[in-house]
């Protein structure tokens, strides 16, 4: 036994599993040609950030797109960014927009897939079985540096104004002991890391092709990084390419933050004998403040939690419509040309990700989902509307539930049309949109136009109430307010009105303006006639008189 064998068999004496058993039970996929395997692998913070949906929704349709496989890794080997239950934190939040993940962890210790397993705090094995490999090829060997002596180097290193800082080449000062003294120091207890021996240059390059960014230069890897920490666990750059090495992963989409990191991680699965995914680095997504951009903040943006989103009422659909909108600019013009196909019909492409980061705009988010929403059926909103209020708005829940076949017919107004309203962008707002369906209309002096007084108010009142008959279609409905206009003094030819306007006192428009107000309170709404069938013969006289009398004072 030469003596990185009997360094390893020191270190890992309980490591019997080798690397070529691991390649076994993980054996290459069998995809169509052409697949992706892809994955995303948050940290259990508990804190989905609308960044990593964006990241997490390009890795499900790269694969979804290639017929492949989308991966949900928990990297947990950090205790310190844990927080109780952050995994069910991230599983909810992929699950409340659709995004299926194909394999991985799927709830508390459930997994699905063969390759796991997908938490990385349980496959402490397959790192050590990897890390005892390199030990005996000598690309890895433990450092007994403490804190203290770390930091020593790194001041000496200031001192001599180093270019490159930290533990690398002459500077590591572990690097070269010799096999008795490894053994010495840790038969006397002392704790150590297994750190990579990195073959790196000072003047070397690396180059690799991003497929976003394009082709990237950097300088190489000439850390001698840790790979193991003084409890075994390893640290994510390892874990990074030991799992997706094992899980076939075959893209590494991510975000770009993490381009430093590249030169390392190709190292890496260069000295493990792997190799590389292809890599994309996503942009993070902007906003405009105070004239410039800068990143959508956790601390100062309440839209970058994704949470935010559930307690505004976004569906699902919405949002992911928008991220597709923020991924892809030609996607838009897709949405236009294909107005009722599902999203995952968009042949999204990596290549067309903005470089520079998208840009987050809130208005623009209501605008799209508006229009998302104006395409449901309203069975899809009243169940939409009826779960988003179960959780935020209870009292508003048992009134729409309390009555279904209302709720659904008033949510039903203007839909189903070719072009149906746009009034709607989540469903905290359905409570203001249907509010006068539920009560009696208050302060209509409000809502009058100027040019209508309340005696023309009361007149037109009177003179609708004995013409008004529930028994009518809308073209029956209409014709009879136009009969009302000339005996008042208005005209039911706008165009006339326009060119006259001092032979009347106003035309047809004003005539509905004041029925519209007395019956719902507002001067906009859908439908007129369609709102007072629904609200029925009974309450539409009650409110036409409580409004006569309202103006009567
Ligand atoms: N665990 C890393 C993170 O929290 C994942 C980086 C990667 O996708 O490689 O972002």
């Amino acid at each position: 036994m030469n003596d990185n064998a009997k360094l390893a068999e020191l270190l890992f004496p309980d490591i019997q599993s080798t690397p070529e058993e691991l390649e076994e039970r993980f054996p290459l996929r069998t995809l169509p040609q052409g697949a992706r395997v892809t994955r995303f692998a948050p940290s259990p913070t508990g804190f989905l950030h609308i960044g990593g949906l964006f990241a997490a929704l390009i890795s499900k349709l790269n694969a979804q797109t290639t017929d492949g496989v989308f991966i949900l890794r928990i990297e947990d080997t950090d205790k310190k960014r844990e927080i109780t239950d952050g995994v069910s934190e991230i599983i909810k939040g992929l699950e409340a927009f659709g995004i299926v993940i194909d394999e991985g962890v799927i709830g508390f210790r459930q997994e699905k897939g063969s390759y796991g397993p997908y938490q990385q705090s349980h496959r402490k094995e397959i790192y050590q079985t990897v890390a005892k490999r390199l030990v005996e090829q000598g690309m890895a060997y433990p450092c007994f540096c403490s804190e203290e002596e770390l930091n020593q180097i790194r001041q000496k290193q200031e001192e001599q104004g180093c270019d490159i800082k930290g533990y690398h080449g002459a500077w590591a000062a572990c690097r070269d002991l010799t096999f008795e003294q490894q053994k010495a120091l840790i038969e006397e207890g002392k704790t150590y890391t297994l750190r990579l021996r990195s073959p790196g240059k000072e003047d070397g390059r690396i180059t690799f092709d991003d497929l976003i960014k394009g082709k990237i230069e950097m300088q190489e890897n000439v850390q001698d990084v840790v790979l193991l920490k003084t409890d075994g666990i390893p640290t994510y750059h390892f874990a990074h390419a030991v799992d997706d090495h094992f899980m076939r992963t075959t893209h590494v989409i991510r975000g770009d933050e993490w381009i430093s990191s590249v030169p390392l991680h190709i190292q890496l699965f260069k000295a493990c004998g792997y190799r590389a995914p292809k890599y994309a680095h996503i942009s993070p997504i902007m906003k405009e403040d105070n004239g410039g951009k800068r990143k959508l903040s956790k601390r100062k943006d309440p839209e970058a939690a994704v949470t935010y989103y559930a307690e505004k009422g976004y569906p699902k659909e919405s949002v992911l419509e928008y991220l597709l909108t923020l991924a892809n600019s030609n996607f838009e013009e897709w949405r236009k040309a294909n107005p009722k196909e599902p999203q995952s019909k968009f042949p999204f492409n990596l290549k067309k990700m903005s470089v520079s980061g998208a840009l987050f705009d809130l208005a623009k988010l209501r605008d799209v989902s508006k229009n998302v929403i104006s395409l449901f059926s309203a069975e899809a909103v009243y169940e939409g509307t009826c779960q988003w209020a179960k959780t935020y708005d209870k009292e508003f829940y048992d009134i729409l539930s309390g009555d279904p076949a209302y709720s659904l017919a008033i949510l039903a107004i203007d839909r189903d049309t070719p072009k149906p309203r746009k009034d709607i962008a989540c469903f905290s707002e359905v409570r203001d949109y249907v509010s006068y369906f539920f009560e009696e209309p208050q302060d209509l002096t409000e809502q009058m136009p100027e040019n209508i007084s309340a005696d023309m108010a009361k007149e037109i009142l009177e003179a609708y109430l004995s013409a008004y008959n529930p028994a009518d279609n809308k073209d029956e409905w209409f014709a009879r307010i136009k009969a009302l206009c000339e005996p008042l003094g208005y005209t039911p030819n706008v165009k006339e009105y326009k060119k006259n306007p001092e032979s009347y006192k106003g035309h047809v428009g004003d005539v509905s303006s004041v029925i519209r107000i007395a019956v719902t309170g507002r001067r906009n709404t859908p439908d007129l006639h369609a709102v007072m069938n629904i609200l029925g013969e009974e309450k539409v006289r009650a409110r036409l008189t409580a409004a006569l009398e309202y103006f009567s004072r």
